[in-house]
């Protein structure tokens, strides 16, 4: 017997057609499992912009280069013959549920978390105010986010939130143009940080050190900069008993409190920009006319809860922050996609173990699959997605798939389509004479690429 009609999918063609949506870590690290499984598989990764990677090329701060190393296995996984990248190609607009239902056997949905988390307090859509998340795609060089307006004739900047994210804006900020010079940040944002008026960064934690986000090796950082010193007030930055026992063995806390009390001890040596970090404020409101002038925070208190959470309570006073510019950094949010169940509060796509459910308590949708943040929100680390995708693919491996026509089960069915619709499809081939392009425009001035990042002058190649 054919060993392929083991297959829970009984007698359908094989190999097995996947469409993978959304060409970022958690997509790439889904193809991945899925080319390691015994299964016969032939996978589409497409993606809506040109680029493959997602965050890690709009979202990993430019001076993260070791980071975005992670890209060379992706690139090996895009060379694999069973492996198509379909770039430039929007799923909604371009494809629809209907299509891909009718060319694949299954369909994973990898898009990320493109949205950021509102504060929801007044003054939030001042002129001045942005999202860390828009910030750090304007400065990554996202088409989408190139005419930005960034007010870097600010001389302070309020960070809202203490997660890794809060910290990479922190450090674009303070950082001098000629260390930025050398990464692969876009160049209208290395104009734009060149006439910076920034004097100031003051990151604000809602509740205390031992509850921060971040990690200690990028928490470190912000102790080394060349252009900025780093202040923390030493009674902020002591961690209450009730932090210290929730958080014994955790030793990313352990060090992170350890380089915060090192911080306090720091004597600003006059470098030009200041780093500050607070604690225990909750933003109340952003205060401005037209533009951000203040932020008036309310002090906190921390309360242990009887699961053991520790969360912070209004104290009834209050302190200003003045500000010219403010980044509220509280974490990215996915968005619903259309044809495809959403559960809004949490900002993804409802699931059990990667299996699309019609809703949180819902049952499964066949052949509908989800991986990375919109499974599972904005966690965790770029290889935290590779575990993820893993779960989801075992799932996917164990069902009985819905089969598909065979006159659409070639991958050429689906290239007609999309031929048909005037779809500019961007292949492994012009990706890799893009990279290839931005690769070489960096040459010359130590640059690990300089991006394209009009839609036009990346098609262009
Ligand atoms: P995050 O780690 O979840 O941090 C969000 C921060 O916002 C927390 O400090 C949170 O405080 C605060 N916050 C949430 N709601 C708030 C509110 N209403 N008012 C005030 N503060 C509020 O999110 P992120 O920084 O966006 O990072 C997302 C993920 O990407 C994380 O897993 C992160 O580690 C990862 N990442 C990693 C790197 C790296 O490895 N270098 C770089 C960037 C991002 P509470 O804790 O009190 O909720």
């Amino acid at each position: 017997m054919d060993e392929r009609s083991n297959a829970p999918f009984g007698s359908q063609p094989a190999p097995t057609r996947i469409a993978v949506i959304g060409a970022g870590p958690a997509g790439f690290y889904t193809a991945e499992a899925l080319l390691k499984s015994d299964r016969d598989v032939s996978i589409d990764l497409f993606d809506r912009l040109p680029t493959p990677y997602g965050l890690v090329r709009f979202g990993v701060a430019p001076d993260h280069q070791k980071i975005k190393s992670v890209t060379r296995l992706y690139e090996r996984t895009l060379q694999d013959p069973r492996v198509r990248y379909l770039g430039n190609v929007a799923y909604g607009s371009d494809v629809n549920l209907a299509d891909l239902r009718r060319h694949y056997n299954a369909v994973v949905f990898t898009v990320g978390a493109n949205a950021d988390r509102p504060l929801g307090i007044p003054g939030e859509d001042l002129y001045g105010s942005l999202s860390a998340t828009e910030f750090v795609a304007w400065y990554n060089g996202h088409p989408e986010f190139a005419d930005l307006d960034v007010p870097l004739d600010s001389r302070t900047v309020v960070v809202i939130g203490m997660g890794n994210v809060a910290i990479d804006v922190t450090r674009i900020l303070a950082k001098s143009v000629a260390e930025l010079a050398v990464t692969d940040i876009a160049d209208h944002a290395l104009e734009a940080l060149e006439r910076s008026q920034v004097e100031r960064v003051v990151m604000v934690g809602r509740r205390g050190p031992a509850e921060a986000k971040f990690t200690t090796k990028e928490l470190r950082e912000l102790g080394e900069l060349v252009n900025a010193d780093i202040h923390v007030r030493a009674d902020e930055v002591a961690p209450d008993a009730a932090s210290l026992a929730a958080v014994a063995g955790d030793v990313n806390v352990t060090k992170n409190l350890e380089v915060m009390a090192w911080f306090a001890e720091q004597v600003p040596s006059g470098k030009p920009r200041a780093v500050e970090l607070r604690f225990l404020l909750s933003p109340v409101e952003i205060l401005g006319d037209e533009r951000v002038r203040a932020v008036r925070f309310e002090r906190n208190r921390l309360v242990v809860g009887e699961d053991g959470w520790i969360s912070a309570v209004g104290t009834g006073e209050y302190e200003e922050i003045p500000a010219d510019m403010v980044l509220r950094s509280v974490g990215y949010l996915g968005t619903a996609l259309p044809d495809v169940p959403f559960e809004p509060r949490r900002g993804v796509i409802p699931n059990d173990e990667g299996r699309v459910l019609t809703g949180p308590d819902g049952s499964v949708v066949p052949g509908l699959y989800v991986a990375g943040w919109i499974k599972r929100g904005p966690s965790g680390v770029i290889g935290t997605n590779k575990a993820c995708a893993m779960g989801t693919v075992a799932s996917l491996l164990g069902d009985s798939l819905p089969s598909i026509e065979p006159r659409h089960a070639t991958p050429e069915a689906i290239d007609e389509l999309l031929a048909e619709r005037g779809v500019k499809v961007v292949d492994t081939h012009s990706w890799l004479r893009l990279d290839a392009a931005e690769v070489a425009a960096g040459e010359g001035s130590g640059r690990p690429r300089v991006k394209r990042v009009r839609l036009d002058q990346m098609l262009d190649v």
